[in-house]
């Protein structure tokens, strides 16, 4: 799409790799909507850093992803303040490291909330506009765990599983309507995310955090080096321009080799 600045949405973004999207598309000059569960002067940090060298507006919209009405609410919200959404990235999510027997079940729930069933909102929300418009970008952040599994994680694979199913019929669905809806699989990255799972891990195993780190956290990614989330948001930009149009339907992954084995 060219000649009108674009609309995006980040979901979960005032941290981690949800913050490095926004902060690269506030600088290619989209308009930005950052959100997260937070009240909006705890994520006062992450939108003066998301603000810096934007050219389009930044703003904030708070909603709890575990609530299926916020979740749809959110986007109507989006599109009333800008005018409409030409690129959802559906990014929120959260962890819990336990064998499945003693997963509770309402962490169960609570995960699958926020990490698949809002995307199914949020999604079905923004698809109406897109369509209409001819051009649409929907980015869902998956992970590695999505196409492979690790003990202790089933609520987290399950909905990683989920989400790539969900974009390859998305996909299918507004295939000829200008509409691209692709995953990306990021192995191991360092955020927030990952910190509380080593102190997670190292409680579950009984091993210190640098024993997790090296021996569970690195150990599956053979470059044995962290992913930085700018990566993750150089992906995004890419699949938003130009020469992405042809590519759907897909599971990228920037796992330092992980899903190679
Ligand atoms: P993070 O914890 O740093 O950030 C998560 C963001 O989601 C925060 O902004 C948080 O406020 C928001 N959030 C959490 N619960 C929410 C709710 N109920 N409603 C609205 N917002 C909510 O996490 P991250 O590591 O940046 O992860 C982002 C995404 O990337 C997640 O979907 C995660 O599964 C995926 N991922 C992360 C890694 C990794 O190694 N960090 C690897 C693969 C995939």
């Amino acid at each position: 799409m060219s000649g009108q600045t674009q609309r995006a949405l980040v979901t979960g973004s005032t941290s981690g790799i949800g913050l490095s999207i926004a902060r690269r598309f506030a600088r290619m000059g989209f308009d930005v909507a950052v959100n997260s569960h937070e009240n909006e002067p705890e994520a006062n940090t992450a939108l003066r850093e998301i603000s810096e060298g934007a050219d389009g507006q930044v703003r904030y919209f708070r909603a709890d992803l575990a609530d299926p009405a916020q979740s749809f609410g959110l986007v109507e919200q989006v599109i009333a303040a800008f005018g409409g959404l030409d690129i959802l990235v559906n990014n929120a999510g959260v962890q819990k490291v336990a064998p499945v027997e003693s997963l509770p079940a309402a962490d169960w729930d609570r995960i699958l909330a926020i990490s698949l069933d809002s995307s199914f909102h949020t999604i079905r929300a923004a698809i109406p506009g897109m369509v209409a418009r001819g051009w649409g970008r929907i980015i869902n952040i998956a992970s590695a765990h999505g196409l492979r599994a690790s003990p202790f994680k089933s609520a987290y694979v399950a909905t990683k599983h989920g989400i790539i199913g969900l974009t390859k019929t998305v996909a299918l669905e507004v295939a000829e309507r200008g509409v691209t809806v692709n995953a990306i699989c990021p192995g191991y990255v360092w955020t927030p995310l990952v910190a509380q799972q080593v102190a997670d891990q190292a409680k579950v195993h009984g091993i210190s955090e640098d024993a997790v780190i090296r021996d569970i956290i690195l150990a599956p990614q053979p470059t044995r080096q962290f992913v930085q989330p700018e990566e993750i948001a150089e992906m995004a930009a890419y699949l938003c321009g130009p020469l992405a149009r042809s590519i759907t339907g897909t599971a990228i992954s920037i796992d330092g080799g992980w899903t190679a084995k």
